[in-house]
């Protein structure tokens, strides 16, 4: 089912997009939990990790490329930052798109 995910690559709600090719979006979390907070968003409506199939093995890739590009472009690449994604109810996931949380811009606390 089509998430606000899919609105924002429809164009249909605004987003701070800060990059886009045609597999891949990514933009500002609206509710950012460190300076730097990217969602990095396959445009291919995958509900869960538990739904990637051996056909998203190249476009999984392709996320990782724009990740580094992005954190590049925003400076974070060699300081660092760190990479989440959340799978359902015990890792806190609200939208049913996947996504890479993208979060840096200072030293990070511990993970849980
Ligand atoms: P998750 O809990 O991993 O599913 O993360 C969903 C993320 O989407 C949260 O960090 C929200 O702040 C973020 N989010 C929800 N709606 C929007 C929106 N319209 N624009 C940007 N980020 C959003």
């Amino acid at each position: 089912m089509a998430t606000i995910f899919t609105k924002i690559i429809n164009r249909e709600i605004p987003a701070n997009i800060v990059y886009e090719n045609e597999k891949v979006i990514a933009f500002k979390d609206i509710n950012p939990q460190a300076p730097v907070h990217i969602l990095v968003v396959p445009k291919k409506e995958i509900p869960t990790i538990n739904d990637i199939t051996e056909e998203d093995k190249e476009l999984i890739g392709e996320m990782y490329l724009a990740i580094g590009k992005i954190a590049k472009e925003l400076g974070i690449a060699e300081e660092g930052y760190r990479v989440i994604t959340n799978c359902n109810e015990f890792g806190g996931q609200e939208v049913f798109h996947i996504h890479f949380h993208l979060l840096g811009g200072k030293k990070l606390g511990t993970l849980v």
